[in-house]
């Protein structure tokens, strides 16, 4: 029998725990030829989620816990949870029923015609705010343009991945992880079924605009080198257009000897290039810091507690 873990990461999700699971399992008994366990990841959560999936496990053997020491970050969390899974399939879903557990079936059976990733996508965008979704569009626009990964705009984490494709993802070293990139950057044979937004069940996203702003140029910085180009197209920009000038004001002064008057041009231009070096300056220190982040090479999460599912225990150890 084969085994799919469908890994879970959750972030105060006390409300949506346990309605999660109801649904989920709904969706598994409707397929008794596979084997499955549920890896929920609480990832440092403030309220009581550790408590509910700690009570789910003693219900449910298909369960297994891992309980992170703090609040890692969804990337995170989802990282432990492909760590930790033992499926020869990895389905990875959100707890708050945004990514709907009826399209599993059909996950599995697209995966099951040899497709090693099957993704979903969200095809609108209702119900969310239009500033974010314009700088979701412009963010998918400039990813695809700068970088070499085509990432697919509405894309979900929500996908089934057999578990060559989990062992390629594993097997990469770098530990400032854009999940999103990664997915793509692995290759293998993908395919995608739409489907239309879902709002949350309970609970609230926490996600803010500005970390989702984060979360896009963290995106940008590891996929993609461009930014750092942009220094050398601006130097030779400003050098070329100086050096016109530069020959303007010789000829104003040494022909027509007509002084250069005003300071308020010159400080314009002085602020301006400042400005432009501080900006550059900056896009440079973003690199800096993703390099000195990977050098450090801290683990991504530390694991304070983890309940094993005993689908290896029980079935798959008679096979
Ligand atoms: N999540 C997490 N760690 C975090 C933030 C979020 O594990 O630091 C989980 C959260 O519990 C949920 C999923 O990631 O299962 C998606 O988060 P959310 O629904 O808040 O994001 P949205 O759907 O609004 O983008
Ligand atoms: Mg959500």
């Amino acid at each position: 029998m084969k085994l799919i873990s469908i890994v879970v990461p959750c972030y105060n999700e006390q409300e949506t725990v346990e309605i999660f699971y109801k649904e989920i399992i709904k969706v598994i008994n409707e397929l008794p030829d596979y084997g499955f366990e549920i890896v929920y990841i609480n990832d440092g959560s403030k309220d009581n989620t550790a408590e509910y999936i700690y009570k789910l496990t003693k219900l449910d053997s298909r369960i297994a816990f891992i309980d992170l020491s703090r609040n890692f970050g969804k990337e995170a969390g989802l990282l432990a949870g492909l760590q930790y899974a033992k499926g020869d399939a990895v389905v990875v879903m959100d707890v708050d029923l945004q990514d709907p557990p009826n399209l599993l079936p059909e996950l599995i059976s697209n995966w099951e015609k040899g497709h090693d990733i099957v993704y979903t996508r969200r095809t609108n965008r209702d119900g969310e705010p239009l500033i974010r979704s314009w700088f979701a569009k412009l963010f998918y626009k400039l990813i695809n343009k700068l970088s070499d990964v085509e990432i697919v705009d509405g894309a979900r984490d929500y996908r089934i991945m057999d578990r060559r494709v989990v062992n390629s993802l594993l097997d990469l070293g770098e530990k400032n992880r854009f999940s999103k990139g990664l997915f793509m950057w692995v290759g293998y044979d993908c395919k995608c079924i739409e489907f239309q937004h879902v709002e949350r069940v309970a609970g609230e996203t926490s996600w803010s605009f500005w970390k989702l702003f984060g979360y896009a140029i963290d995106g940008i910085v590891s996929f993609t080198n461009f930014p750092l180009k942009i220094a050398s197209i601006f130097g030779i920009i400003v050098s070329l257009l100086s050096f016109i000038f530069l020959i303007y004001v010789v000829i104003k002064n040494t022909i027509f000897e007509n002084p250069v008057s005003g300071w308020a041009s010159m400080t314009s231009i002085i602020c301006f290039l400042g400005g432009i070096q501080l900006i550059v300056i900056g896009v440079i220190g973003e690199y800096v810091g993703k390099v000195f982040n990977e050098v450090k090479a801290r683990p991504q999460y530390i694991v304070k507690d983890y309940i094993e599912s005993s689908f290896n225990k029980g079935e798959q150890n008679e096979n």
